[in-house]
This record gives C-alpha cells, structure tokens and sequence, in this order.
C-alpha cells in the first residue's frame, strides 16, 4: 500500500511485469480479502434472521388473479424483519405473481382481458398439452417480485397488492416468500 493509502498501480504499474507484485502490494491484497471476508461473514450472521415460507393456494377458476398480500404480510410478521426485502417466487410454468390495484376488481378483469387478446386460449400453439396461452401469459406477468420490508412491513402503495395470477387453473398453486434482513 502507498503512503497515500491506495494500491493503486501494484498491479499494473509495471507493463513488462505482468502478474508481478511487490510484497508490500501483496500485503495489501490480502488485507483486502481479509476485510471483504469479514463484510460476508457478518452477512451470514445477518442472515439468521430471515425468514423461507412456501404459500399454498387453491384457484378456483380457468384464469384469475387472487389477492395474497395477507399471507405474505404474516411471514413477514413472523419473519421478524424490521427492515430488508421480501422476495416472492412462483415455482409454475402456467402462473405468476404480480403487483397491482386492489381496489377496483375492473382493473384485474381488463388484465385477464387483454391477455387473452394476446394469448387468446383456443388459439393455435405447438405445444401439444393445450396450455400454451397460460404459458406465455405466465412469462409474460413473471414469475417473481420483490418488495421492501420497513419497520418490520410490507411497504406496498396504498392501493397496491400481491396478485397470484392462475392462467391454468383451477389448481393448487405455490408460492415461496423469502425475507431477508438488511
Ligand atoms: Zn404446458
């Protein structure tokens, strides 16, 4: 390390020496990694307070979008977050999660509704199990969103919701919620 704290051309500073290292730099470089093991390490312990809970969920109908905002709040309340990331994954081909109004049901209505003009259900596909539709509106929405945790909630917009959008159903559908602390 140079007197003005850095290591700065150690590595680089000689064009012909490629890969040779003044053991004063050498030092420098496993201090280094030293410090970034310990940034991990506190991570790890971090991680003791974080919180995996798989969601079960029946559907009741061919294509719906169902509000499951309320159970992921509970694992974050048992999770003990107070501040960190609540991700939540959907392990289906033919579903998905995602975040919009719950006030106005229209607003699911006219999604469902435009996705079926995309990927209209008796349509022609290749895929010979004839759900194809529900597989692309499936990539379409995605499979996964994330969302802050504050003060130990869910930080949501005031008309905002976690959806779990069935386009294959009715079936009994998974989603996993992860929160993590930090
Ligand atoms: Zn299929």
């Amino acid at each position: 390390m140079r007197a003005d704290g850095t290591i700065g051309n150690a590595l680089y500073g000689n064009p012909d020496g490629h890969g040779k290292r003044s053991r004063a730099a050498s030092l420098a470089l496993r201090g280094r990694s030293m410090v970034s093991k310990k940034v991990a390490t506190s991570g790890f312990e971090r991680s003791a307070s974080m919180a995996f809970k798989t969601i079960t969920v029946k559907t009741e109908n061919e294509q719906q979008m169902i509000d499951i905002t309320q159970q992921v709040r509970l694992v974050v309340r048992e999770s003990g977050v107070k501040s960190g990331v609540c991700r939540i994954f959907i392990p289906h081909t033919t579903a998905a999660v995602t975040i919009n109004e719950n006030a106005d049901p229209n607003v699911r209505r006219d999604i469902l509704t435009r996705l079926e003009q995309v990927a209209p259900s008796d349509g022609t596909y290749l895929h010979t199990e004839g759900n194809s539709h529900a597989h692309i509106k499936s990539s379409l929405v995605g499979s996964s969103v994330s969302v802050f945790v504050e003060a130990g909630q869910l930080v949501l917009g005031t008309w905002q919701s976690v959806f779990l959008c069935d386009f294959d159903g009715p079936r009994t559908r998974n989603v996993m919620v992860r929160v993590s602390d930090g």
